[in-house]
């Protein structure tokens, strides 16, 4: 069972947005992911985002406040703090937070919680809709080695993580709090010690996904994973669900590893999601990063509206939409189950009337 809607989309919730776009108006997205730092203090085996550098770089707190209100105004629904770094790298990221919330922009944070203390759970939980954090292991040895730090931050990300639903708990917060693993040959066997430690540490839940090849990513070691072999360990996991905890496991996603054919030709999720670097640079696409065939402008050097109604933004999505090969594109990519869905809007079977 999949609560959260984590191996799906959620368009359908947003039918006046859906509406505007099917009628060819221009549309602000309604999701994006922001860096606010470019370092990171792991060095994960399977990370996408290693061409880039893990740079010491990051947005200034105030600014980008002042941006994202900005983009909230023009009707930005929801940002997740991730991206080319570890997000609590940035000293500020629980103010950021704060007033991303304040501005009426929904929040979550995807981190590895190795700098998730306990006084920074208090500070920010209150303000996001959900944190999801990287654990990749079962173990202290494999945890290390995965994610390229000391075994010992293993116990301190369990611990953070307890110290977070604690938190919760006790203050009474909405926060949806959950792991993600993976899954690679090295971890494989850890699964099910992650998911019983993910449910006793106070998780909603445990998502198991498949890796994909990031085609800019210089970590090619787990190129060509498939999962065709993995259903009894899918099995084991289910019967790990209980009321309060979930396990996740995107059967959906691996499948289509071995089965590439998209159910699209071109790109049609741009207009609603993009992705802003710390250099405050907005792309149509994470996977595309460096492409400036996706490079829409910047938020953090000009106003946000000339970037989201800009001839660049515009162009760019006329032909990821009309010319894009997406049989080029990162498979499983972000909008994989968005482009389903609107393809379909667009291509309607004639079928369509008996509902
Ligand atoms: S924590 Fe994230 S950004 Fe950092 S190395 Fe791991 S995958 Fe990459
Ligand atoms: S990778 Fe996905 S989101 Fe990016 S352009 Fe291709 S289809 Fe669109």
């Amino acid at each position: 069972m999949d609560r959260y809607s984590i191996d799906h989309h959620k368009m359908h919730m947003h039918p006046e947005r859906l509406a505007a776009w099917l009628k060819g108006e221009p549309v602000a997205p309604i999701y994006l992911e922001v860096s606010p730092s470019g370092q990171c203090n792991c060095r994960c085996r399977f990370c996408g985002m290693d061409f880039l550098g893990y740079r010491k770089r990051m947005w200034d707190a105030e600014l980008l406040k002042d941006r994202v209100a900005h983009m909230g105004r023009l009707g930005l629904k929801s940002i997740m703090y991730a991206g080319e770094g570890e997000p609590f790298t940035h000293p500020e990221l629980a103010g950021i937070i704060e007033h991303t919330a304040a501005s009426g922009v929904d929040v979550a944070i995807t981190t590895n919680a190795i700098l998730m203390t306990e006084a920074q759970s208090e500070r920010v939980l209150g303000n996001c809709c959900w944190i999801k954090a990287s654990v990749n292991a079962g173990s202290p040895d494999v945890y290390g080695y995965v994610h390229g730090v000391a075994p010992e931050k293993y116990r301190e990300v369990i611990h953070n993580l307890e110290r977070a639903a604690a938190v919760r708990a006790r203050e009474g917060y909405r926060c949806t709090l959950g792991m993600q693993m993976i899954l690679l040959p090295q971890n494989a066997h850890e699964a099910t010690t992650l998911a019983a430690t993910a449910r006793d540490a106070g998780m909603d839940y445990l998502v198991i996904k498949p890796y994909s090849q990031h085609p800019l990513s210089g970590n090619c070691e787990y190129d060509g994973l498939t999962y065709s072999d993995m259903r009894s360990l899918a099995e084991e996991l289910q019967a790990m669900n209980t009321e309060h905890f979930n396990i996740v496991f995107r059967w959906e996603t691996m499948a289509r590893l071995e089965q590439p054919e998209r159910a699209y030709s071109h790109c049609l999720g741009l207009p609603f999601a993009g992705y802003i670097d710390t250099d405050g640079n907005m792309w149509g696409c994470l996977a595309y990063v460096t492409d400036e065939r996706f490079l829409f402008g910047n938020i953090r050097d000009e106003n946000p509206e000339d970037v989201f109604w800009g001839p660049r933004r515009t162009e760019a999505l006329r032909w990821a939409a009309e010319r894009l090969d997406t049989g080029e594109c990162r498979v499983n990519c972000r909008l994989e189950a968005v482009n389903s869905y609107l393809w379909q809007l667009r291509h309607p079977s004639h079928h369509v009337n008996f509902i």
